[in-house]
Order: structure tokens, then sequence, then C-alpha cells
């Protein structure tokens, strides 16, 4: 982290818009809450963020992007830079009905939750309850069983790897199971545009069924990284993960400060102060168990 240091030292007067925290505690910047420290930059607008690449770029450090940090395990000594997006955004701009809403990335989708809520907008149901910014749920296409956030999606822009903004067309190729396909290492997401299928006044009541459904089926109140696994598959048949894992008989299983949680076989719950390498101990345990017992090679869903 020396150089990192001293490069960070070296830009942060140099650029408007950034704020940087030198060895910041960054325990509480994911939500299952591992122990972690390193050097955070918040950033304020586009032009700093191109700028903020670019001069990294040129010192050969590496870099990331933390959204809501809701599917990274954060090691204890972060090797990169993390980089969060703090866009201004005037909120009144979602109180009204439009066709397509511009947003940057750094909205959280609790918000669009909200307003799809209060405005009806049908479709936005698809992200309701997933903790996230806009720019990490469009870079993993996260979704539910109502559906992918991907199919919302019109346009995106970013910073491409020159730091130069593009503007990517969302197609069919765009998505596909909780990934992207348009962004290349080290691109970063700006902003999206977001449609909708019209009004549906009965909205707010599918979105409050939907929480009480993952309420009773979710550990949402425990410090979780979401799903660990991707779901797969055995040929024609879909293979839920979390489902698999309570056959094996692992749920409740614990290691140190952490456990598979009993409500949910595809969540883990850091409850008492868990490191990043004893997570992945048990994660990797869990990977190996059902690949001996069923075959299957379920892929880690989170990012590590
Ligand atoms: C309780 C709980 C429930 C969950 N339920 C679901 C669910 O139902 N469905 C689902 O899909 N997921 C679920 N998740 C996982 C998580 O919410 C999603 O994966 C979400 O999309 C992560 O967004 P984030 O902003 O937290 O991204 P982060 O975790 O911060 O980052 C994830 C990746 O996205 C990249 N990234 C973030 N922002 C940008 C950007 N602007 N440009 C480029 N790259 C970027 C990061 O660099 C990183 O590689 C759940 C998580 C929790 C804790």
């Amino acid at each position: 982290m020396g150089s990192e240091k001293e490069f960070l030292k070296s830009v942060e007067n140099k650029i408007e818009g950034i704020e940087i925290h030198f060895d910041q505690d960054l325990t509480k910047f994911s939500t299952i809450k591992l122990h972690s420290v390193g050097n955070l930059v918040i950033v304020k607008n586009e032009f700093a963020l191109q700028q903020l690449i670019n001069e990294i770029k040129k010192s050969k450090l590496q870099y990331k992007i933390l959204g809501w940090g809701a599917n990274i395990l954060l090691p204890e000594n972060l090797p990169w830079i993390a980089i969060q997006l703090k866009f201004d955004f005037d909120k009144t701009y979602l109180d009204s009905v439009r066709d397509v809403y511009e947003l940057p990335a750094s909205v959280s989708l609790a918000v669009l939750t909200s307003t799809a809520s209060k405005l009806g907008l049908k479709g936005w149901e698809v992200f309701t309850g997933i903790p996230a910014s806009l720019g990490g749920a469009i870079f993993m296409n996260a979704g539910t069983n109502l559906g992918e956030i991907g199919s919302l999606i019109t346009e995106v822009k970013y910073l491409d790897k020159n730091s130069e903004i593009k503007t990517h067309l969302i197609d069919d190729s765009s998505f596909s199971y909780r990934k992207n396909n348009f962004l290349k290492e080290g691109e970063v997401i700006l902003s999206a545009k977001l449609k909708h299928f019209g009004i549906d006044e009965n909205l707010k009541i599918l979105i409050k069924d939907y929480l009480e459904k993952r309420n009773n089926s979710q550990p949402m109140n425990q410090n979780t990284c979401g799903c660990i696994f991707k779901n797969s598959n055995m040929g024609d048949i879909s293979c839920r993960a979390g489902h698999y894992v309570d056959i094996i008989g692992m749920k409740g299983f614990t290691l140190g400060g952490v456990r598979v949680s009993h409500k949910h076989g595809n969540f883990l719950e850091n409850f008492g102060g868990s490191s990043y390498s004893e997570t992945m101990e048990l994660m990797k345990l869990l990977q190996a168990e059902m690949k001996l017992q069923f075959g299957v090679n379920f892929e880690f869903e989170v990012e590590h």
C-alpha cells in the first residue's frame, strides 16, 4: 500500500471532486462485514473519475469500484484502491412518471424500488429487496425469480479501458445469468437508462408481498453477501444451490464466526467477526462437498 499512498497523496489536490480516505476501515463497506482495511477514494463526478483512473493507469496500480458491497468479500488488506461513486442526484427527478429514466450508477436500488412502488412502474419489481447500487446491479445483472434488471436497461454510459466515455446500446446479447457481456476489465458504469412496461396500480402490493416472502425465506437481518453460489444445471435439470446444501445437511454448519444460514442454504452469516480466509474456507468446503456428493460444480456467485 506504500506506493498507493504516495500516488494518492500526489493526486489529492490535483483532482477536484475526489475525497481520499487513507487506511480506511472498510468493514462496513460490504454487507457481510468481514474485517478489511484499504485506501478509499470517493468520487463525486464523472470528470473526476476519468482523471483519477487515467492517473491510476499511468502509475500501474490496481483499482476496483465498490458499490453497495453486497456481492463481494473484501480481503483483510485490500490489494487495490477502492473507488466509490457518489455522483450528485436530485431525487425529485423520480417524483414523476417518465418513459425512460436516466440514472447515475451510484443510486441505490432501494430508492428505485420505492419509486416503483409509489408510481407503479411495471417491471421494476424485478429488483425488489436486492441491496445494490444501480452500477453493481447492472454489472452482475442482478435479479429475482420475478426477472432480471437487464430486461429494463436500454443504454449504459461507461468509462472504457482508455478512460473515454462510451455508450452501450443494450441488445439481446448484452446480459446473461448474473453477468453483463459488454464491460471489459476495469471499465466503469457511469449511468444507465431504465425503461418500464407501463403503470400497474397494484405494483405496491406485489412489492410488499415479495418483500414479505423474502424476509421469510432469507436471513435479511444478518450480515451476508447474498447467494454465495450461482444455481447450476445438470442436463435439463436446474439445480438450486441452496437446496443441495440443505440436502447434504449443512445448514447451520459453523466455522469460527461464520455459519451456513439455517433459513437459506445459499447464504453465509457472519455472526462473530469472521475473517476473509475463514469465510473462503467455508465456501470452498461447501463447494467440494457438493461436488463430491452430487458431481455438480457450483460456481461462486460472490466475488472474492
Ligand atoms: C441480503 C442480500 C440479498 C441479496 N439478494 C439478491 C438477489 O435476490 N438477487 C441478486 O441478483 N443478488 C442478490 N444479492 C447480491 C447483491 O445484492 C447483488 O449482486 C448486487 O448487484 C450487488 O451490487 P453492489 O452495488 O453491492 O455491488 P458490489 O458488491 O459493490 O460489487 C460487485 C461487482 O460489481 C462491480 N461494480 C459495482 N459498481 C460498478 C460500476 N459502477 N461499474 C463497474 N463495475 C461496478 C464491482 O467492482 C464488483 O466487481 C443479495 C445480497 C444480499 C446481501
